[in-house]
């Protein structure tokens, strides 16, 4: 628009032209207030019914919330408005009219539903609170983007749409392609992993994983973004090291450059970046610890997977970002690298809360990834495209998957995954 002024720029002197969306209208007889909201704040118009015309006062104080408007007026200074400066308006142009039923009140006064606020994300997104998680969301790719060029990566984007998933034939999501079978891809896995034999050697890709997942919980979407790492001549514990750098990057950066959006969410006096290095237990550990806490009906034995409510206690025995190491072979994917008969390079990088990462060393030799696919009941054949590269020089390597939504809904305390992204994909949700 033609020499719009956003009201964060209004200074008392100017004559300014400001638009955005009515937040409120006050009329309190002789003099109304309409507070006009844009993406940078708000800022109120003074009406005096008896003074001004009476054509722009019917319009200001007649027109229903949340429409859009602009306002032409002078700035002053006024210590009693919301922001110390008040416009007098000389017109008011009313752009989009908004009807008077509004599914949910942006003004925040009225709680909505999570799923009321989902159907109605725009609205929704009009809230200050809900603002600021979208805008650190959008500060913590930009830095973690900024943290793998630091750690000399290239970004790649692969293919969302495949022959054959990753993990075998559960929760893929079959497509038809032009009368043939495909998936949307679970996670960028085996693309990723090619990349190291490549030229490019360290890669990162951010980047959207399709899960079919059954269950419905605060934690799994069924679309999400997945923050992935991988590179050549690189073991599992250098894996972590740039798993560790990335997070607090993450934290680092939003703690600097958000402070306004910590404010709106209510986190600014508890945010903290975590400082110094996350503790490594191995999975032994990890279950006796489990165990001593008592928390579990039955203890843990070596192979179990970790539930939920051991995950839980464990987090709050650790009180900080961990990981977990040296997983048995038998619970790890077929292309995580062994150590030996029984323990893997895999590991997990949990969040007190929930588990955020999991990564490892890969196995690199032909041979024993031929036999880890066979092992794992899966059809070698299927996976030619991806094995057959490893018979020409394929090097060691390493990296891992973070879960991005899970890292903003963790590091700002939300209670559901849902929260951290826009639109989101679940077992009831396809639209919007
Ligand atoms: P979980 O056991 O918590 O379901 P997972 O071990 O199945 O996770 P991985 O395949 O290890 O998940 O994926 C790596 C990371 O991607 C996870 O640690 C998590 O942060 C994220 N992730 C995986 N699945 C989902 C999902 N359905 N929704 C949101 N994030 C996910
Ligand atoms: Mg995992």
């Amino acid at each position: 628009m033609d020499e719009r002024t956003y009201t964060a720029d209004a200074e008392p002197g100017d004559t300014v032209t400001v638009a955005g969306w009515v937040h409120e209208v006050r009329d309190l007889g002789g003099i109304a207030f309409l507070i006009l909201r844009d993406t940078e704040g708000k800022i109120q118009v003074k009406f005096e019914v008896e003074e001004m015309d009476d054509e722009l006062v019917e319009t200001g104080l007649n027109v229903h919330r949340e429409s859009v408007i602009s306002v032409t007026g002078d700035v002053e200074e006024e210590p009693r408005a919301p922001t110390g400066v008040e416009i007098t308006p000389e017109s008011v142009d009313v752009i989009s009219e908004a009807d008077p039923e509004l599914p949910l009140d942006p003004s925040g006064k009225v709680d909505a539903e999570l799923s009321t606020r989902l159907d109605n994300r725009t609205l929704d997104l009009r809230k200050d609170e809900v603002k600021a998680i979208f805008e650190i969301r959008a500060e913590v790719l930009r830095a973690v983007r900024e943290q793998f060029r630091d750690l000399g990566c290239t970004e790649i984007n692969t293919p969302k749409i495949v022959a054959t998933g990753t993990e075998g034939g559960t929760e893929l999501f079959p497509i038809t392609y032009f009368g043939q079978e495909a998936f949307m891809n679970q996670s960028p896995q085996l693309f990723k992993q090619l990349m190291v034999g490549s030229g490019l050697e360290r890669v990162f890709e951010i980047g959207p994983i399709f899960r079919a997942e059954e269950h419905n919980t605060p934690r799994h979407l069924n679309e999400a973004t997945s923050i992935d790492f991988e590179s050549a001549f690189a073991d599992h514990t250098e894996a972590m090291d740039a798993c560790e750098a990335v997070v607090k990057a993450a934290y680092e950066a939003v703690e600097s450059n958000c402070q306004d959006e910590l404010v709106a969410l209510d986190l600014a006096d508890e945010f903290e970046a975590p400082e110094g290095e996350f503790p490594r237990l191995t999975y032994e550990e990890a279950i006796e610890r489990i165990n001593a806490t008592g928390e579990l009906d039955e203890p843990l034995v070596w192979g179990d997977d970790l539930p939920t409510e051991g995950e839980h206690a464990l987090g709050q025995d650790v009180g900080e970002h961990y990981f977990i190491t040296d997983w048995p072979s038998e619970i790890k994917p077929f292309y995580i690298m062994d150590k030996d008969d029984e323990v893997s390079t895999g590991f997990d990088m949990m969040h007190p809360e929930m588990e955020l990462v999991s990564g490892g060393a890969r196995e690199h030799r032909y041979d024993h990834l031929v036999d880890g696919f066979e092992q794992q009941g899966l059809d070698p054949e299927a996976f030619d495209y991806y094995t057959k590269m490893f018979k020409y020089g394929m090097p060691p390597h390493a990296g891992w998957g973070l879960g991005g939504e899970r890292l903003i809904m963790t590091m700002l305390g939300l209670g559901n995954i849902r929260e951290a992204v826009l639109f989101p994909r679940d077992r009831q949700r396809l639209s919007p």
